[in-house]
């Protein structure tokens, strides 16, 4: 079990991490989700020990890990950039962790060997790395993380730099292999997907400091924040509720109100977008604000049309102001 506690980590004047609380159990998988700045690789590269903590406690097992050098701290890392060895050829660069970590040539080549086979990589020992494609790269960047048995593995934007549709295909595999290994795993993101397909929980960062912690349909379903509510896409609003609420643009519907209970805004349609499978159109207020539409079985209205917003009040979730 990794145990951090009120985790402090500055750079000069600037707090990058404040008060940080978070556990990892042993075959725990958890997602920490924040947008570019908000403190998650300063988070990983604490818990390595390439930080020094300007207050709080990082423990595995109850011990506390300062000044134990980052190569006895029994993790596995893999970094966005994958800072792979561009001269050495697959193998190579997955036995280099090993021999790190003391073990001996010959048995370094078998677990190595080994371990591409688990990331699908078997019969791609001697090929150069540069001749790889990018998730090719990535999987060897996996493997080299894995090979030592790391008891935590943690793992910086992996998925970063590929195209969306490997993503989605790796996302899968990755989740797969996680649960297939038992491995406590902590992984920072910007990516919604990425962290709520992968997590058993999922924390939000800000600015150094978690806003929310839960499992994915918790935090999916009942976000507590203004800045949660957004970032996974809410509407965030005045116009539904006595006070700050926010609603889900796919709970929202166009119609008129008549003879429904529930209430009824109204609004023009400023822009639709489309995306993928639905349009999603902005309805601005009176008041200025606006409402994000999620459409799925209807085109949308025309740029500037009246329309009316209907909502159910149980979509509602009233938010702290
Ligand atoms: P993220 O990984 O979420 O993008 P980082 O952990 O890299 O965020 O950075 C958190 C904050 O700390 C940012 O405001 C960033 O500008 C700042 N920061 C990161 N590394 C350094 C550094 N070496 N020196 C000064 N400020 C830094």
């Amino acid at each position: 079990m990794l145990t951090i506690e009120d985790l402090t980590v500055g750079y000069g004047e600037h707090t990058a991490l404040d008060g940080i609380d978070l556990t990892v159990g042993d075959d725990e998988i958890v997602c920490v989700l924040g947008p570019s700045g908000s403190g998650k690789s300063t988070l990983l590269r604490a818990i390595a020990g390439l930080e020094s903590p300007t207050a709080g406690q990082i423990r595995r097992d109850g011990a506390d890990l300062a000044g134990v050098p980052t190569h006895h701290r029994r993790l596995g890392l893999m970094f966005q950039d994958h800072a792979l060895f561009p001269h050495r050829d697959v193998i190579g660069n997955v036995v280099f962790g090993l021999r790190m970590h003391g073990v001996s040539r010959s048995e370094a080549r078998a677990r190595a060997s080994t371990t591409l086979a688990l990331v699908g990589l078997a019969g791609y020992e001697q090929r150069a790395v540069h001749e790889l494609s990018g998730g090719e790269q990535q999987r060897v960047a996996l493997a080299r993380a894995l090979a030592p048995a790391p008891s935590l593995l943690m793992l910086d934007e992996p998925l970063g730099a590929l195209d969306r549709a490997l993503r989605e295909h790796l996302v899968d595999e990755l989740g797969a292999l996680f649960r297939t290994l038992g491995l406590a795993v902590l992984l920072v993101t910007h990516d919604h997907d990425e962290a709520f397909a992968l997590g058993d929980r999922v924390a939000i960062l800000q600015d150094g400091r978690i806003e929310q912690i839960g499992s994915p349909v918790e935090l999916w379903t009942r976000p507590a924040t203004a800045f949660v509510a957004e970032f996974l896409g809410w509407n965030v609003t005045r116009a539904l509720a006595p006070g700050l609420a926010a609603v889900r643009p796919d709970a929202l519907r166009l119609g008129t109100g008549n003879g429904r209970p529930a209430p009824v805004v109204v609004g023009q349609v400023a822009r639709q977008t489309f995306r993928r499978d639905h349009w999603r159109i902005q309805v601005e207020l009176a008041d200025g604000t606006a409402l994000d539409v999620e459409l799925r079985d209807t085109r949308p209205p025309d740029v500037g049309t009246t329309v009316e917003v209907i909502v159910d009040p149980a979509d509602v979730i009233a938010l702290p102001d």
